[in-house]
């Protein structure tokens, strides 16, 4: 249930309205937007009586909310969030590239990928030094060692960096370093993680579970807002099929349906879903066209000697190529998503 104030309501009116709904046992959200201020009715077990709050002074409309989402749903806030990570912003009318390697293997690395990710057009750097890996004999990361690194990336490059917390132990270390943080596709539904996730004050960037709907991937990202942190970035890397064409399947619909359904940014990852780097142009083309609002993309300045996804990490070059193609791609479609 939505309680929509009247553009006149006043601070006090608004104050009253939580009042009468915490009386009730419930949990109630203010959402400041911009044409009006609402306020969520949330934790209530059963239906809910509209009669108690329709007659508060100031009170416009009494929305039922449809969703099982609620903060994350457009029923809650219409317009579209727009994140801004040190000055970059990420959401409505902006495209945002997010380019690095898959791990931090070196401050050598690091440098020279990120030198020229950001000379071809690139907003943020990526890299992790925590690593998810399917087998335990893989290389896992530096940790802290890579955290620091990815620092002094930021530092030589003014880039603000995203990197994963893998679990909750090491969350703290993660966020005293990083400017965004990833919860990566395998723990999309790792509820502890994503509630930590929603104390912090630094932008989360929500990976789509492999098996995952896109109400689950919702109702994760429900968790963080709940907890309290609203800059939640949603990044769709491509789900199991089939398939043996590709590592994964870019469901580029999904991303079509979240931006209608949720208010959040929504970013494609193509480099996870395709697995191989003669994918990765066309498919970021495609993910700008429907209306993403920015890619995350592999770039290793050699990924033959990658340690992690050297398979599907592009050349800088081929970075280059892509930066310029997708904001002819941008250009065009831009007005088509307004
Ligand atoms: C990554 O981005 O480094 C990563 C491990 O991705 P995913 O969680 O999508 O597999
Ligand atoms: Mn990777």
């Amino acid at each position: 249930m939505l309680v929509v104030m009247t553009q006149q309501a006043t601070p006090e009116e608004i104050d009253a309205v939580v009042a009468a709904i915490e009386a009730k046992g419930y949990t109630a959200r203010p959402i400041p937007g911009g044409e009006r201020v609402a306020i969520g009715i949330l934790n209530n077990k059963g239906a809910v009586d509209a009669s108690h709050f329709l007659a508060l002074p100031g009170v416009k409309e009494v929305i039922p909310v449809t969703r099982p989402y609620k903060l994350v749903s457009r029923e809650f806030q219409p317009e579209d969030t727009v994140i801004q990570v040190n000055g970059v912003p990420i959401g409505n009318g902006h495209l945002t590239l997010i380019a690095g390697p898959c791990a931090v293997e070196s401050e050598a690395q690091c440098l020279k990928t990120a030198r020229a990710v950001k000379r071809s057009g690139a907003h943020l750097f990526r890299g992790g030094a925590f690593k998810p890996r399917t087998s335990p004999y893989s290389f896992q990361g530096l940790g802290e060692e890579g955290l620091k690194i990815l620092a002094k990336v930021r530092e030589a490059t003014g880039m603000p960096v995203v990197t994963e917390a893998l679990d909750t132990e090491t969350f703290g270390l993660v966020e005293t370093y990083t400017d965004v943080i990833q919860i990566g596709a395998r723990n999309m539904q790792n509820f502890s993680l994503l509630r930590r996730a929603g104390q912090s004050h630094k932008p989360i960037l929500l990976k789509r579970g492999l098996a995952a709907t896109i109400e689950e991937w919702l109702m994760a990202a429900e968790y963080v807002l709940e907890a309290g942190n609203t800059q939640v970035i949603l990044c769709e890397r491509g789900v199991r099929t089939f398939a043996h064409h590709s590592r994964n399947t870019l469901d580029l619909s999904a991303v079509v349906v979240v931006c209608k359904e949720s208010h959040l940014p929504v970013i494609v990852d193509p480099s996870h879903a395709a697995g191989r780097r003669d994918q990765v142009l066309p498919l970021s083309r495609a993910a700008v066209a429907v209306g993403a609002h920015g890619l995350m993309v592999e770039v290793h300045h050699n990924p033959k000697e990658a340690l992690s996804d050297g398979a599907q990490s592009l050349y800088p070059e081929q970075f280059d190529k892509l930066c310029r193609q997708i904001q002819s791609i941008f250009d065009v479609f831009q007005p088509f998503h307004q």
